[in-house]
């Protein structure tokens, strides 16, 4: 008889797969265990990490513990006390549900687990080494339970590979644990690294509250509520009004499970593109909330996404609620609003300025022959009465016989500043509107990709230097950016485990701007993940973006007739003058046929 070639895996096996599946990094640990602690009742929880969670992640509470057998039982695969049928599983009602984490993380770490239910009868302390039991014994401890996970991947060396630096790890899971935070507000929660205290939450009782503890916002930082019901389901939380360019952050919570559900981060990235200038560094904390029966949250291992019943409801919703509180932070005019105020159907953001190969794009002198230049055409016939014709017309024909200006820049006659904030010029086709701090920020995002080139950037040293108190994590990977901050003329240096030195600026670079860019970068440096040439390359952009961002001029500002005259030759000679970096369009036409069209003249 030949013996089978199919054979069950033995357990240990199956325990180190389903690892890999559960537990990506220190981040994923720290979520379980927490997790846990809060699905036990816990009011307060302690992470503690030691070299970004690559040596240590413990995690303690003060929940309602195990005993002896349960604590035996919990190191078993697909033994939870949260399940009982099949059914319980169409309305799970707390974090964890199949009873996977603890086997998985024990079977690739040293895993040590002290708890107990009942003070009066003594606690419990487990040694598990690669997933095999080295050492049961009773302990003296209170009520909680803590788990320490020491030396993660010690005996899956390609997945320890893996792990990025400390910095980086402990960015993710400073993540986590900033996200389940503002799930539980009436937590107390503290986070540690290598003994020093990285973040304290009290119980609070305003999300605003815990979001400004947690993310550590400056006062001056602009925090708008919102809060939607539809049905059944609420979708609530906080928009915090970044002053930079930096990529928006966002905390995604379902029923107060952590997710990066894709469809709900899409809905919140929708809106704050269509809501065009000042949300770059946004910071958008959002807590959905559905009935257990709608959600299904067994779809994925680490349980990260999520599966709606109704998910046009939820997208739906969660992009009413994000736009009621970022409709609410508007202050500025954009430059889709003035093409808004003209349009029938309000058109929001890039579409207004989308490539459109028609016919009125490709004519007049090559500069202006972009196809973004021109703006799309008007859906016809949804306002007020259609507008006189007194013939059919052609293009190029100028009927009212007004004749355009003698062109004195690239972008012909100019005008003057309207509002401080936009150039006026005419050209042979209408009326010229160019953004002027989107049309710097061109400009210099192109200086200075030449200077992380090589070309020569000005810089000056500070008075006195500027110490920023910055948290390990991003501090430590200071030594990662340090050069690229050079060849912009930002000399940086660390001062201390928590704090970044700023000796020297570009001379056009405000104090503060130079703190948050150096910010900026540290925080994508510690967030990107992936193949170093890429990291570095996605580094160089950001650096460009967030510099060209701040130290453009802003709108509200006054410039000379000489200075406007110089930004719109500087940005004729950049790489695309009609697009910033960002795909935002710079310059938008009002053509003539167009106007006379509303001016009833045609
Ligand atoms: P799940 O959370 O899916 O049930 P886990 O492997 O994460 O699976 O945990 C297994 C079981 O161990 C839990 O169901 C729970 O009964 C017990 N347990 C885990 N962590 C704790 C804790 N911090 N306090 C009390 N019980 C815990
Ligand atoms: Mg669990």
């Amino acid at each position: 008889m030949a013996v089978s070639r199919i054979k069950v895996l033995a357990d240990d096996v199956v325990n180190r797969i389903a690892a890999g599946e559960v537990v990506e990094r220190p981040a994923s640990v720290v979520k379980e265990l927490v997790e846990n602690s809060i699905d036990a009742g816990a009011r307060r929880i302690e992470v503690d990490l030691v070299a970004g969670g690559r040596s240590l992640v413990k995690v303690s509470d003060d929940g309602h513990g195990m005993s002896e057998d349960e604590a035996l039982l919990a190191i078993e695969r697909h033994a939870t006390s949260k399940l009982v049928s099949a059914e319980d599983l169409d309305r799970i009602s707390t974090l964890g549900f199949r009873g996977e984490a603890l086997p998985s993380v024990a079977a690739v770490s040293r895993f040590g687990l002290t708890s107990c239910a009942d003070p009066e009868t003594g606690g419990v302390e487990l040694r598990i080494e690669g997933g095999s039991v080295i050492g049961v014994q009773p302990c003296v401890r209170g009520r909680g339970t803590t788990i320490e996970v020491a030396d993660l991947f010690f005996n899956t060396p390609a997945r320890r590979k893996f792990l990025h630096a400390p910095e980086t790890e402990l960015r993710h899971a400073q993540d986590a644990v900033m996200a389940i935070s503002l799930a539980r507000l009436d937590l107390s929660l503290a986070m540690r690294h290598g003994g020093r205290t990285l973040l304290e939450a009290p119980p609070a009782t305003d999300l605003d509250q815990r979001v400004r503890d947690v993310f550590k916002l400056k006062a001056a930082v602009q925090c708008h509520r919102f809060d939607l019901d539809a049905g059944s389901m609420r979708a609530h939380g906080v928009v915090a009004l970044g002053r930079g360019s930096g990529r928006p952050r966002l905390t995604v919570l379902v029923n107060g499970r952590w997710v990066k559900d894709r469809l709900l981060v899409g809905a919140i990235y929708r809106v704050l593109r269509n809501a065009g200038a000042g949300f770059g560094g946004a910071r958008v904390a959002l807590l959905l909330d559905v009935p257990a029966t709608q959600l299904d949250v067994n779809v994925h291992p680490a349980k990260t996404e999520v599966r709606f019943a109704r998910a046009g409801a939820v997208f739906a919703l969660v992009e009413r609620a994000v736009r009621s509180a970022v409709t609410a932070s508007h202050g500025t005019v954009a430059v889709n609003k003035i093409y808004e105020a003209g349009a029938d159907e309000p058109r929001r953001g890039p579409s207004v300025a989308e490539p459109e190969p028609s016919a009125n794009a490709a004519r007049g002198p090559s500069l202006f022959s972009h196809p973004v230049y021109s703006p799309a055409p008007q859906p016809r016939g949804l306002t007020d009465t259609p507008a006189p014709r007194l013939a059919q017309p052609t293009p190029k024909t100028h009927r009212s016989g007004a004749r355009a200006g003698e062109a004195d820049t690239p972008f012909g006659r100019l005008i003057g500043q309207y509002r401080q904030s936009f150039l006026l010029l005419e050209d042979d086709h209408g009326l010229v509107i160019v953004d002027q701090h989107v049309a710097h920020e061109r400009v210099l995002y192109d200086r200075i990709l030449r200077q992380l080139g090589g070309e020569r950037a000005p810089s000056q040293r500070l008075l006195t230097p500027i110490l920023v108190d910055l948290g390990e994590a991003l501090t430590g990977a200071l030594s990662r950016v340090v050069e690229l901050l050079d060849k912009v003329g930002i000399e940086a240096d660390a001062f201390g485990p928590e704090t970044v030195r700023i000796s020297a600026l570009p001379p056009d670079l405000a104090p503060h701007d130079g703190e948050e860019i150096v910010r900026e970068l540290l925080d994508r440096a510690t967030e990107l993940d992936g193949v170093p040439d890429q990291v570095a390359h996605g580094l160089v952009e950001d650096l460009a973006a967030s510099l060209s961002c701040r130290a453009a001029v802003k709108v509200n500002h006054r410039l000379v007739d000489a200075a406007q005259r110089r930004l719109l030759a500087d940005l004729a000679a950049a790489d695309d003058p009609y697009r910033c970096p960002h795909g935002r369009p710079i310059i938008l036409r009002l053509g003539q046929e167009e106007m006379e069209r509303r001016l009833g003249r045609r």
